[in-house]
């Protein structure tokens, strides 16, 4: 086992347990698709009790100053960074992107313990002018509870600090269940979180090898107040079910088909730069990833000309090797969707500029790839890629790609180039969603909400309007003040 994996238990009241069956499943390195460890299996019986470790430590962490989470969150972001080798040589191995995108993701990751923790001083309520001399109206923002958080595995740490991170702030405990790919940076996080003096039970986390029974004690005990999702539209839509019965609060962060639009007007290094950033950023595994390249003819043939110049240099390997921009797709099942798509555009007469196949390494390696000649009855245009695999439809009217690129029942984020400012203004509204990159291929941070509308969720995370999804109104009416 790699040295810097040390921790393999669930980690449920500020202690590292086996699953009470005594199960562990294999964890995998999808580069070499040999494991690299065994963790808890953990089931029902296994998330009950860390909903009961979060119920019990709720009390107490509640009633800390927000100067004291301050404090304790400060600590953990200092941790997670003086960590950084750890954690990112630990998901480099369980996720397979490239060591230099996960020293990215560790500071991604700290920054948002940190932006949360300085917001923890700042849950300020309001006093509103009362309606009568005798009364006064004050309306105060208290932390939901106990809160539950399910994550994916194409950010493991990063989807789970921005949860975690806002939700303590708030006052709220957690009980987390990372995707079952990547649980061994959610528990070297949680080893981080005890060694910063967070209380036991105030944040936990619960390793399954499959997330169903995880996720309906997540859901459906009436003691947690919250569910925070990220992951696919459909296991969204299966969460939100769940929830219903015991009206959870939910944050969902779901699926998304992110146009990229380049003009007539554009920049092209520009545009180029960003179109990398935004579609092979994690090999193509991000929901915010560029899924449709739309681009202007009179500039079609310059755009795919210097973006095939730049994906034809991309070193592809173990993201531990030196150089490598571009790892192994997570598993069979999503191998087996990019290539059915590809597949699927080059039978229906898409043009395959660059790549278009398994790459020489094996396993769960595909070339980046780029398609020209794309067209709408092509499955490519409308499912989540996920995967190295540019698919560019040539346009000549904005008003039609608008309505293109809104044809989709997702919006989570959008891309355009364009230099001519009154476009960029009507462009901007006109998207339906929820992110707009505007001459722009990287939009997240901690500063900035982040999240989608129609089928890509509800809620926002990051930025100010984040901690109110761990947050309740309460008014408070006082009379009799004569
Ligand atoms: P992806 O396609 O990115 O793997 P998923 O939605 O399948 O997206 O997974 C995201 C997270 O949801 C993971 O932690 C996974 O284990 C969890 N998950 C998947 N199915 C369920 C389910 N039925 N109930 C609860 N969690 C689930």
């Amino acid at each position: 086992m790699p040295i810097s994996i040390q921790f393999t238990q669930s980690y449920v009241g500020g202690s590292w347990k086996d699953s009470r069956s005594g199960k562990t499943y294999e964890v995998v390195d999808p580069s070499t698709s040999k494991c690299i460890a065994r963790v808890s299996d953990c089931d029902a019986q296994d998330a009950t009790q860390a909903v009961d470790a979060a119920h019990q430590a709720l009390k107490s962490w509640q009633s800390k100053t927000s100067v004291e989470r301050h404090g304790l969150l400060i600590k953990w972001f200092q941790l997670v960074q003086q960590s950084a080798d750890m954690l990112a040589e630990i998901m480099t191995l369980e996720s397979g992107k490239p060591l230099s995108e996960s020293y990215a993701e560790v500071n991604y990751a700290a920054s948002y313990i940190e932006w949360f923790a300085e917001e923890a001083k700042r849950v300020y309520g309001d006093v509103i002018p009362a309606v009568s001399p005798d009364k006064k109206m004050l309306v105060q923002r208290q932390g939901v509870g106990v809160c539950a958080a399910i994550t994916p595995w194409n950010f493991p740490l990063a989807m789970i600090t921005r949860k975690a991170a806002p939700a303590l702030a708030a006052g709220c405990t957690m009980v987390l269940k990372p995707a079952e790919a990547t649980p061994l940076s959610a528990l070297a996080l949680a080893y981080l979180a005890g060694k910063a003096s967070i209380p036991a039970g105030v944040f936990n986390v619960v390793t399954a090898s499959h997330g169903v029974d995880v996720g309906k004690v997540f859901s459906q005990d009436a003691r947690i107040k919250k569910l925070s999702f990220t992951g696919s539209t459909a296991v969204g839509k299966l969460l939100l079910k769940q929830c219903a019965d015991t009206v959870k609060r939910v944050s969902m962060e779901l699926g998304g088909n992110a146009p990229f639009i380049v003009f007539n007007d554009a920049d092209i290094e520009q545009a180029v730069a960003g179109a990398i950033a935004s579609k092979y950023r994690n090999t193509g595994q991000t929901c915010v990833c560029a899924n449709r390249f739309y681009v202007q003819s009179g500039i079609y043939d310059r755009f795919v000309k210097a973006l095939s110049d730049a994906v034809k240099s991309m070193k592809v390997g173990h993201g531990l090797d030196e150089g490598v921009v571009q790892g192994p797709l997570i598993n069979q099942a999503s191998f087996n969707k990019v290539a059915g798509l590809v597949q699927d555009a080059k039978q229906k007469g898409a043009e395959v500029v660059v790549g278009g196949e398994p790459h020489s390494l094996g396993g769960l390696f595909y070339q980046p790839t780029i398609l020209g000649n794309i067209s709408s009855d092509m499955d490519i245009v409308h499912q989540e890629i996920f995967g190295p695999v540019a698919a560019i439809s040539v346009f000549e009217d904005e008003a039609d790609v608008i309505e293109k690129a809104n044809n989709t029942p997702y919006g989570l984020a959008a891309y355009f180039y364009s230099k001519d400012i009154a476009r960029v203004w009507r462009v901007s509204e006109a998207l339906e969603y929820g992110m707009v990159g505007i001459n722009e291929g990287v939009i997240s941070t901690a500063m900035a909400p982040f999240g989608g509308v129609k089928e890509s969720g509800m809620g926002r995370e990051g930025s100010q309007y984040g901690m109110d999804e761990y947050l309740e109104l309460k008014y408070l009416c006082m009379g009799g003040l004569n």
